[in-house]
This record gives C-alpha cells, sequence and structure tokens, in this order.
C-alpha cells in the first residue's frame, strides 16, 4: 500500500540520483521509474501503479518475477554458505556448468562463469585472441557487446563507443541488418551472397585474424535479424581462414527465440560456434555469464585464471533452478506459441499506423520499427514518446535500434501467458495512438 511516507521517500529518491549517479547512465522515462517488487509478469512502483513488464527487467527475467522456485533455491544456498571463490569447488557451479555444456552443443565443451555479458565476451575476445596469436577481430555492423574496453571495441554502434585504444584492431562486417546499407534492397539469397563476398573480400586485404563475433539476433540493435543460414555461409569462410566464431547468446541464448535454443541453430548447417558466450536469462535476475568453448579453445589461457564472484554458489543454485523451470515447463515452445500470437497481433495494429516501419521478430523478441513515414528516416522521438505513453498505459517496453533507438522492443518472460499477451498488445496499442 502506498502511504505518504512512502511516496515522500520515491520523490526524494528521484532528486538525488541526479546527484550521485552518472549522466551518461540509461534511465528510461523522464520521471525514472523506482520498482520495488514483481510477481510473474508484473512489477509494481514506489507508488503503488502495477505494470506488465514487457522488457522482462532487460531480458533477465527469463521466467517470472519471484518464481517460488528460484527464490527458494537462493534462500537454501544463502542459508549454506553465499560465496566461496572459484579457488574452491561448490556443486551448483559444477552441476550448472555440465548441464549448460551438454545444452552448448560443443563437443568437449568447458564452462567459464562471469558474472556479466561483458565480461563473458571480454573473455572469448581474450581466449579468441590467445588462440590465434593474432588481435585482428571482425564485428558486425550495429552490434553491440558490453560495455568494457573490449566489448566496446567490437561494438559497431556509435552511441557506444569511445575514442580510445584497446588494443582490439576491428573490422566490421556487413550482414545483421537489412533494412539499410548498399544491399537493403536484395532478397535473402542475394543479400547473404553479396554479405559473404565483402566478408571475403575483407579477409583477403587483411592479415591474419582471430575470431568474428556477432548476435544471431541482434539486441540493442534493434531486434534485427539476418536471413537464417547467414552465418553458416559465413562460417564456411572463417572455417577455411582458421577464424573462430564467437556467438554472443546474450539475448538470444535460452529459448527467447522460440523456435531454437540458442541463436545459433537458425543457422544450424555452420555447426556450433567454437565460443558460445552468455548471461541475462539465465540467473533470472541473478548476476550470471559465462563463456563456453571447446577444451582445446578453452584452455590456451596459461595464466592462473579466477573470477572472484563468477560461479559463486548463490548465483549458480538460482541459474540451476530457473533452468530446470524453464525446461521442465517448455517455455522455449510457449515463447514461440505465445511470441507467435503476439507478433500476429502487434503487425495488425502496426498496419493501420503509417510510423510503424516494420514488426519483425521471432519468439518472445519482438521489435517494432518506427520511422517518418515521408522519408523513411528513423524516428528516435516517436519511439520515445510511445515508450513514456505506454507506461502511462501500465506496460514496460524497451526501446533499442543501433545509431537512433527508433524500434521499441517487447521481450517478457517466457512464461507469458495468451490473455497477457493480448493484454500487452492491446495497452501498446493505446500507447501508439501518441503518434496520429
Ligand atoms: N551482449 C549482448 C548481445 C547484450 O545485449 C548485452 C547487454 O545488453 C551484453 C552483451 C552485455 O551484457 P551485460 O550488460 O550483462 O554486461
Amino acid at each position: 500500500m502506498t502511504t505518504d511516507r512512502t511516496l515522500h521517500l520515491h520523490r526524494h529518491l528521484h532528486d538525488r540520483h541526479r546527484g550521485v549517479l552518472p549522466d551518461w547512465l540509461s534511465l528510461y522515462y523522464d520521471e525514472p521509474i523506482e520498482i520495488t517488487h514483481g510477481e510473474g509478469r508484473h512489477v509494481w512502483d514506489a507508488e503503488g501503479r502495477r505494470y506488465l513488464d514487457f522488457f522482462g527487467g532487460i531480458l533477465t527475467t527469463m521466467t517470472a518475477h519471484a518464481l517460488p522456485e528460484v527464490t527458494k533455491a537462493v534462500t537454501e544456498q544463502a542459508g549454506r554458505i553465499i560465496h566461496t571463490s572459484t579457488l574452491y569447488l561448490n556443486r551448483p557451479m559444477v552441476e550448472l556448468a555440465e548441464r549448460i555444456a551438454a545444452l552448448s552443443g560443443i563437443p568437449d565443451a568447458r564452462v567459464f562463469f562471469t558474472t556479466s555479458g561483458t565480461e563473458a565476451n571480454d573473455t572469448a575476445l581474450l581466449l579468441a585472441t590467445a588462440y590465434r596469436r593474432s588481435s585482428q577481430v571482425l564485428a558486425m555492423r550495429n552490434s553491440y557487446h558490453g560495455r568494457s574496453f573490449s566489448a566496446v571495441s567490437v561494438t559497431g554502434n556509435r552511441a557506444w563507443t569511445t575514442t580510445g585504444d584497446s588494443g582490439l584492431h576491428t573490422l566490421y562486417v556487413h550482414g545483421a541488418v537489412r533494412g539499410r546499407g548498399p544491399f537493403a534492397h536484395l532478397n535473402d539469397a542475394d543479400f547473404t551472397a553479396a554479405c559473404v563476398a565483402d566478408l571475403e573480400d575483407l579477409i583477403g586485404h587483411t592479415g591474419d585474424i582471430a575470431a568474428l563475433i556477432a548476435e544471431p539476433v541482434q539486441g540493442v540493435g534493434g531486434f534485427t535479424a539476418p536471413p537464417d543460414g547467414l552465418y553458416a555461409a559465413f562460417r564456411e569462410v572463417l572455417n577455411r581462414h582458421g577464424i573462430l566464431w564467437i556467438s554472443d547468446e546474450v539475448q538470444t541464448g535460452w529459448g527467447r527465440t522460440g523456435d531454437h535454443f540458442w541463436g545459433w541453430q537458425a543457422h544450424a548447417a555452420s555447426g556450433p560456434p567454437d565460443i558460445l558466450t552468455f548471461a541475462k536469462g539465465i540467473g533470472n535476475g541473478m548476476s550470471i555469464g559465462g563463456v563456453v568453448a571447446r577444451a582445446e579453445v578453452m584452455n590456451c589461457l596459461n595464466a592462473n585464471s579466477i573470477s572472484t564472484f563468477g560461479g559463486s554458489p548463490v548465483t549458480m543454485a538460482a541459474g540451476l533452478a530457473n533452468l530446470s523451470y524453464l525446461l521442465e515447463h517448455d517455455l522455449q515452445g510457449n515463447a514461440r506459441r505465445v511470441g507467435g500470437l503476439l507478433i500476429e497481433r502487434l503487425r495488425a495494429i502496426g498496419a493501420g499506423i503509417d510510423r510503424v516501419r516494420e514488426v519483425r521478430g521471432r519468439g518472445l523478441m519482438i521489435g517494432v520499427e518506427l520511422a517518418d513515414p515521408a522519408t523513411g528516416a528513423a524516428d528516435p522521438g516517436a519511439a520515445a514518446a510511445v515508450l513514456e505513453a505506454a507506461r502511462e498505459q501500465g506496460l514496460l517496453i524497451g526501446k533499442g535500434g543501433g545509431h537512433d533507438t527508433s524500434v521499441l522492443r517487447v521481450a517478457p518472460p517466457l512464461s507469458l501467458t495468451v490473455a497477457e499477451a493480448e493484454e500487452g498488445a492491446a495497452l501498446l496499442e493505446q500507447a501508439l495512438r501518441v503518434l496520429r
């Protein structure tokens, strides 16, 4: 219940954050929301308002808010021991590693746990550059791989990059975004062929390259997916040159895309990646990231390495409980079914609004791209206005879209019900009225 006192504290917090948090911190909304608790697919703010969470935290609440199974696992483990560090073994870490190794599809897989997606990609780049003895890497245009120096150095999006030199030499490749660029007019097969030719040309003009890092569906970049099979065609070229493929599954892992457990499986002819990175949804909000690679690649680091908080027992217990729940309840199948209904509904809504350029996605990873109907130019102002209007309706969504943040992102927990999908679509339809 909201009292005058909680309201007062909440307002006070709003004023205070400006004095202590960095200006570059991404806080959604003109008046940031203070979330106090959640249940299922809903969260509540400090003023007692309930929201349908169509962004799942930030694709982190994979199963549901306050899932009893995860809460129980965390509480029980915390009562035994919270932390030990990777200097010692703990049972949940080994069990979770076994399960992820088996699910990864990577032969003779080894798993190293980190505490974030950024750190996972950092580790993957460390492994690839050490294994290949080259600091040249390939990355996709419009990509996002995290906030560390090396992750920013493979992020093909000027909103995130810096002018500093991380020591990595990155070349950016065409292929992840269909809607723009010199190949925009081509059909899937010709687009793939053009991107492959571009890749061959790029590799032909440079020295040894360690790896290509790519998101199977770009997340922050606006839920854009290349044609199925594009990375399989890339893989053939990479293999010929001994270049490793790092699949960044931070957003696409664990069944989020509905048809597949991992995003790379949409390009299945290419087989599993050499290195797979994960984070976000596995902990249902607990800080778990990690890297999977075959032993030969994983073991190429000769340092005596440790992650102080990676593999911490409480987070590992949460990951195990969460993974068990999502597999036992076939949440991937639910993402496919409910996501399929939701995308159809959003397409029908979008068809009546000329500022909606495209509704795209897979499973419960759906992007609604907004653009000026006269010029076709991306419309970040429209996306910001819809986000605010959705909040007024009691709906939380995300936004993204590379340089211009003109894409609304819909990524609810994978346990979303049909009724909630319909409710959320109706709320979004109301919010989109600000564009009329
Ligand atoms: N990789 C991808 C594809 C992401 O979307 C993100 C975060 O949004 C990251 C890496 C970085 O993960 P984290 O924020 O956990 O460091």
